[in-house]
């Protein structure tokens, strides 16, 4: 783990945005890649992005879903859940 440090920019991992959690990266000179410390993703720059940008639409698709299943589900009595 040699040459780690702060990108110009941060970005946020991919892999832990999915499990709800905002990570920032750092940034490997010697790859020039990114790479969490949490969960060991690494990938260049447009990686970050394109994965980004999918889970971005994932996570979207994700609330449209549950807002579609309210009724269904027993747990919508959570107040937290509901609107
Ligand atoms: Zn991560």
């Amino acid at each position: 783990m040699a040459q780690l440090g702060k990108g110009k920019l941060n970005y946020r991992c991919p892999s832990c945005f999915m499990r709800d959690l905002d990570i920032d990266m750092f940034y490997d000179k010697e790859k020039k890649e990114f790479c969490c410390i949490r969960c060991q993703y690494r990938g260049s720059e447009k990686d970050v992005l394109e994965k980004n940008e999918m889970v971005r639409f994932r996570y979207g698709a994700m609330l449209k879903r549950f807002d579609f299943g309210l009724e269904d589900m027993e747990w919508t009595n959570d107040p937290a859940v509901e609107k």
